[in-house]
């Protein structure tokens, strides 16, 4: 009998790293199978309404992979991939990431089973309201409990609808609000989270980029100028990821997404292939570079940094041989499969692990939700207060001096940090420490890849918790 090849399952691809990083730690078999498994599952149906009176009967689900600490977190994704295995997959990366960068969050992933393309903005309110409706039944969500975000085909809207669905249900909960985060600024958002996952993958190229020794190895320079980039997935994620990496010098070559793509030696503009993208719904007649058809081949086109930042599965034993990307960043979650990550080392190729890479996201839902339980926005109490103070600390200065600081230093200085400047501030710290903690466990450990090496960071701070619990000895 020939051999029966597995079924493709992001949980069982999570578990089975997992199970390589466990090599590099002192962790009890009872506690690592706990760690693995997903503490609970809920997988529902509901029924849509349509306005000619026809119904359809949907397929919801929430997974809460880790109880360790609480509330759990992970976004909600509307697409028609979404199936049990998946939505557990992408909850136990959840709980990886928040560990990974050191956000005090167990991992949860829900989703909807539906192409979001095929609904109007009705249907998906009706849908998310009654999803989230369906989740406050069994209490699968909640500011200490349970606290979803947006993911792939979800956004700001769908995130104002959930919190004002448990609001309806919960009058009189004075943290209601941090029920959800992603939601829109005047419903109680933070300031820079629609670009939080972006800015996020930048900072981490960014700093994979710097360290010398490692780039060395690749055979390229430091620092992001002139580097050539394809980015897959011009979604929110892929969007500002391009869009800061431009900024700070980087190449766009290529663009591909679902209906077709862009490849542009001369590097393409993104801010303008995206108001193209916006207006006619893809790519096809964009005036400048060429239309690539077939774009999933572009992930194997040259290049020095491919970014996947759509969905899981991508990058696959089937053209991983054929990648000439120096380093993956992987922007979405699950772009690489395991098999591929073997034949990607190799080739000598740096894949920059998702559950780091992606992090940005999830690092400042967290400052969301500290804003909402505290109930004040970053910056407010002592923006004016700093002001002051080096107003007066430049008068001094001045004063004993006899200089004078021209306009722009002044502004500089004395300019008090907003709220964005402060979620800015937070994210980059987060994602700087991160990589360089976690590139220096692989080198010190002799860990092969960064991915092996993140879920070691990962996988210990979760045993020490769980052991600090008194669960385990
Ligand atoms: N969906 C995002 C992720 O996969 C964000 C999750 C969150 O902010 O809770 O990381």
């Amino acid at each position: 009998m020939g051999e029966v090849k597995e079924e493709y399952s992001l949980f069982k691809d999570v578990s089975k790293v997992v199970d390589l990083a466990a090599v590099y730690l002192d962790i009890h078999p009872g506690l690592l199978s706990q760690i693995k498994e997903c503490n609970s599952i809920y997988k529902f149906h509901f029924p849509l309404r349509n306005d000619d009176g026809t119904y359809e009967v949907l397929k919801g689900y929430r997974v809460q992979h880790s109880h360790h600490k609480l509330p759990v977190k992970g976004g909600i994704r509307y697409s028609s991939f979404v199936d049990e295995e998946e939505v557990k997959g992408l909850a136990a990366l959840m709980t990886y990431k928040c560990a990974l960068v050191n956000i005090p969050y167990g991992g949860a992933k829900g989703g909807v089973s539906i192409d979001p393309n095929k609904y109007n903005a009705t249907q998906l309110e009706r849908i998310t309201r009654r999803y989230t409706s369906e989740l406050i039944k069994k209490n699968f969500i909640g500011p200490a409990i349970d606290v979803p975000a947006p993911d792939y085909g979800t956004g700001a809207r769908e995130m104002s609808w959930i919190v004002d669905t448990y609001e309806a249900f919960n009058p009189n909960a004075i943290n209601a609000k941090g029920c959800v985060t992603g939601k829109p600024l005047s419903q109680h958002g933070i300031d820079g989270r629609t670009e939080a996952t972006g800015m996020g993958v930048y900072i981490g190229i960014r700093e994979a980029v710097s360290v010398k020794e490692d780039m060395d190895v690749l055979g390229l320079t430091t620092g992001l100028g002139g580097k050539k980039v394809i980015v897959q997935g011009l979604g929110n994620v892929g969007y500002y990821a391009a869009k800061y990496l431009q900024e700070a010098g980087a190449t766009i070559i290529g663009v591909a997404e679902y209906n077709g793509g862009i490849f542009d030696e001369g590097g393409i503009d993104i801010e303008a292939l995206k108001s193209f993208q916006v207006k006619n719904k893809g790519f096809k007649g964009y005036p400048k570079g060429n239309f690539v058809e077939e774009s999933a081949e572009m992930l194997t086109y040259p290049c020095d940094i491919l970014v996947p930042a759509a969905l899981e599965n991508v990058i696959t034993e089937k053209n991983a041989s054929q990648i000439q990307a120096k380093i993956i960043g992987e922007a979405a979650n699950g772009p690489v499969t395991q098999e591929a990550a073997q034949i990607l080392i190799e080739k000598n190729v740096l894949v920059i692990p998702d559950m780091y890479l992606n992090a940005g996201g999830v690092t400042v839902s967290y400052f969301e939700w500290l804003k909402n339980l505290s109930r004040v926005s970053f910056g407010k109490l002592e923006k004016r207060y700093d002001m002051k103070k080096y107003e007066a600390l430049l008068e001094s200065i001045e004063n004993a001096t006899g200089d004078t600081f021209t306009d722009e230093q002044k502004d500089l200085i004395v300019r008090g940090a907003s709220e964005r400047d402060l979620v800015n501030s937070g994210l980059e710290e987060t994602m700087v420490t991160a990589y360089h903690h976690m590139n220096s466990v692989r080198k010190s450990k002799g860990i092969k890849t960064l991915r092996i090496a993140a879920f070691t960071v990962a996988l210990e701070r979760i045993a020490v918790s769980y052991l600090d619990l008194g669960i385990f000895p």
